[in-house]
């Protein structure tokens, strides 16, 4: 096992400050510009600002302090250049100020092109907005950063400025930062805060008793099969619905018992990218749980920006995880 990273090393410590600075953003621009109607339902451009904005600051962040490093990350600057969208560049740059003030429009588009799509024996994995509805909605999204070393997680933070803190409170203190580190476990903190709490999974070990968390989009994951399964293991808790890689952090701390995501029917080709799931994976291992594919097969990270050799994915406490895969053959 490598334990060559703690909680003092250079990358942890630029990782986290990073993500903490990318989240700031995201809830400025979710604040100011997509709250309250302002918007139309079609328009995406708050979404796509702090999208933008949010690679910047993090590629910037990292390869500042690791110039060697590759980032691996979801956007690129090709359409923010085009003229027809010069007022969203405007905007982006704008927010960036905030944490790099005096950038210009053409620095802040060089630093989204610090990330490419180049897996190396050790990258980092970046998904600036992950669960870009769940943003609009005003429900879940994370901010998600990963470091990989010779196809394995080894460190993974996620943000999920719009997630309660405390699982027996939904209704309290939002903003959640899960952090692990491979082979020294798993924690939740406050994105704007200090103190942190280690993670365990759930000890449920009756399939009738267990619950299970979904995408909301039933275009990402075929829900009827999802409820086909539920019903087979006899469960009787509806699904919890929710966007982006949350639904990791919810296993990890032992909130509901599985993540299921068996690829949806309307796009059965359908790839899995590194970038939706690295951090996640890191967060729910290391919390005591279990993640493959549905054949059981651990996830490789290392063939590309795509999970080629994968289909689908399931994250269990680990006890219920034989279970699940068994009802899956149909
Ligand atoms: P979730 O909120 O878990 O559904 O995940 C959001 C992610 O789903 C996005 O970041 C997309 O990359 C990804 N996605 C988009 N289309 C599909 C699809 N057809 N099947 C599975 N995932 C998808
Ligand atoms: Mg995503």
């Amino acid at each position: 096992m490598n334990l060559s990273m703690d909680q003092n090393s250079p990358e942890v410590i630029a990782a986290l400050l990073a993500i903490r600075m990318a989240s700031r953003l995201c809830q400025k621009v979710r604040k100011e510009l997509a709250e309250g109607g302002v918007i139309q339902k079609s328009d995406r451009s708050p979404v796509t600002i702090a999208d933008y904005g949010s690679q910047a600051i993090i590629c910037k962040a990292i390869k500042e302090t690791f110039p060697q490093d590759t980032i691996v990350a979801e956007e690129n600057s090709t359409e923010l250049r085009k003229p027809e969208h010069s007022n969203i560049l405007r905007q982006v740059t704008h927010y960036v100020r905030d944490f790099f003030p005096g950038v210009s429009s053409d620095e802040v588009c060089s630093w989204i092109d610090l990330g490419s799509h180049s897996i190396q024996n050790r990258f980092w994995t970046l998904d600036p907005i992950d669960g870009t509805k769940g943003f609009l909605r005003g429900d879940q999204y994370a901010i998600a950063l990963a470091l990989i070393e010779k196809g394995s997680v080894q460190l993974g933070l996620m943000a999920c400025p719009n997630l309660y803190m405390d699982k027996d409170r939904p209704d309290g203190k939002r903003g959640c930062l899960f952090f692990a580190l491979r082979g020294r476990g798993s924690y939740q903190m406050e994105i704007e805060g200090e103190g942190r709490q280690t993670l365990s999974v759930s000890r449920v070990d009756d399939p009738a008793k267990a619950s299970f968390t979904e995408s909301f989009e039933p275009d990402h994951a075929d829900h009827f099969i999802h409820q086909k399964i539920s019903k087979k293991l006899k469960m009787t808790r509806p699904p919890v619905k929710m966007d982006s890689q949350a639904k990791y952090g919810m296993v990890a701390r032992g909130e509901v018992t599985f993540y299921l995501r068996v690829p949806s029917s309307s796009e059965p080709g359908y790839k899995e990218k590194v970038w939706d799931h690295a951090s996640g994976v890191i967060i729910a291992e290391e919390a005591g749980g279990r993640v493959t594919d549905l054949y059981g097969r651990p996830l490789d990270f290392s063939c590309g920006i795509q999970l080629e050799r994968n289909h689908g994915i399931l994250a269990s406490n680990g006890i219920l995880h034989d279970t699940v895969l068994k009802a899956l053959e149909m």
